[in-house]
């Protein structure tokens, strides 16, 4: 459920114009139903009901700090992975006991960042990582508190690029191996406070029972770690719960609660959740306005003034994005390819996709780009980012403003010795 509706023939964002907010702010722009922002995380919340648990939002999903505000003013958690995310974990207000850092390859400097602002725990993902943490905190003469991304080889059955629970995936430490590192760890790192265990097993994930499964591995662990006398207090199971984005029917967070409160009701741990897609993704859309309409022999293109680097799922994934006129007044139908003006056959919103017969200088709907739109957004073409705004019932403000030329060229410069060797 999201608040992009039609309202006549016209769509709005809640109680907000579209067409009224593109004329004044231009194209393309991102919009996020703040509205959407709060339904959908307290429908996440609540699906674990009295269960002791913390929602940390993932930050990567979308990183604006006026998102993250939102979040946070409802009582969420974070999770960052990386220090670029804790900066704006922090900008945002984030409770620094509410925020967990996960990630193969955090540096040093991160490390200490994360002690220093004193967050809940790292997710350790390397025997490496766990000895470089307790040199830190050592350092810093303090104590760092971790978990350990487990891998539990389990296949969450979605694209490869976002499955992270497999064993041929970089992610976590082996299930087998990851009793032999804590035991190490109680033993000889004195600098780690030991509190958790953490598995996250991918994304777009759109069955229960790879969570399930996932769990039922974690929970033999955490049985044989308090045999050690290892106390695990939090248990994170990570995000990745999918959405529909076209035909699939991902399970609703309440019952993607119910499965997971039946692996962990007997536990005694508090539980850690890490969305990001399921709360941001169906919150936002991406706005983009038709430049150029052409037919070539066999094909018909769309030709939209936002492009892969604005968007870079379909060109990655080969994901699916619906795609909505902002004003139902089209009659007649067309089946082209909604592209952008970046210089890649790979720059494309559709492919061969039934819409209405659009022309030059209408507006459409890229729709559920709240997660991983702006977030992996990029400057390649030398396009300038789009513009972040947000909606919240009848108001609206631009959250991050439209880049302008200066800001594509920040931090660039001629080297003298280039003229010297003229
Ligand atoms: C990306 C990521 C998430 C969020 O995944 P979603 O599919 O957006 O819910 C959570 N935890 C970790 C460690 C991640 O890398």
């Amino acid at each position: 459920m999201h608040y992009f509706q039609y309202k006549d023939k016209e769509l709005f964002c809640e109680d907000v114009s579209i067409a009224e907010i593109a004329e004044k702010v231009g194209t393309p722009f991102y919009l996020y139903s703040h509205g959407t922002l709060v339904r959908h995380y307290h429908a996440f919340d609540r699906a674990f009901g009295t269960a002791p648990h913390i929602v940390c939002y993932s930050v990567k999903a979308n990183s604006n700090i006026g998102v993250l505000k939102t979040f946070i003013n409802e009582g969420s958690g974070l999770d960052i992975v990386s220090g670029g995310e804790l900066y704006r974990a922090l900008q945002a207000g984030a409770p620094p006991e509410k925020v967990v850092f996960s990630g193969v390859g955090k540096s040093n400097e991160e490390i200490e960042y994360a002690i220093k602002t004193g967050i809940l725990m790292f997710n350790v993902e390397s025997s490496q990582e766990l000895r470089r943490i307790n040199a830190a905190a050592e350092r810093l003469g303090t104590m760092a508190r971790v978990s350990i991304r487990v891998n539990p080889d389990v296949d969450p059955k979605t694209h490869p690029y976002i499955s992270t629970g497999l064993k041929k995936n970089k992610f976590g430490i082996e299930a087998d191996k990851a009793i032999g590192e804590y035991v190490y760890a109680r033993d000889n790192l004195k600098n780690l406070d030991i509190i958790g265990i953490d598995t996250h097993i991918g994304s777009q994930i759109t069955e229960t029972a790879p969570f399930s499964d996932a769990l039922k591995k974690t929970k033999g662990l955490v049985n044989k770690l308090r045999g050690e006398g290892i106390n695990i207090e939090y248990l994170d199971v990570g995000g990745g719960l999918g959405i529909t984005y076209d035909k699939e029917e991902p399970p609703y967070p309440s019952k993607y609660g119910k499965a997971i409160i039946a692996e962990t009701k007997d536990m005694d741990v508090t539980l850690i959740f890490e969305p990001g897609r399921v709360i941001v993704g169906n919150a936002g859309i991406l706005v983009s306005k038709v430049l150029y309409t052409k037919t070539a022999s066999n094909k018909n293109f769309i030709i939209v003034d936002a492009a892969m680097n604005d968007l870079a799922r379909p060109s990655l994934y080969g994901s699916y994005h619906a795609i909505w006129p902002v004003n139902k007044d089209k009659t007649g139908e067309i089946t082209a390819d909604v592209v952008g003006p970046v210089c890649e056959s790979g720059d494309f919103f559709a492919k061969d996709r039934e819409l209405p017969l659009f022309s030059s200088g209408d507006l459409i709907a890229v729709m559920s780009v709240g997660a991983y739109g702006f977030a992996m957004s990029s400057n390649y073409n030398s396009r300038c980012r789009a513009a972040e705004v947000m909606v919240l019932r009848d108001k609206w403000e631009v959250i991050r403003r439209r880049e302008s030329f200066e800001d594509i060229i920040r931090g660039e410069s001629m080297p003298d010795f280039i003229e010297e060797a003229k």
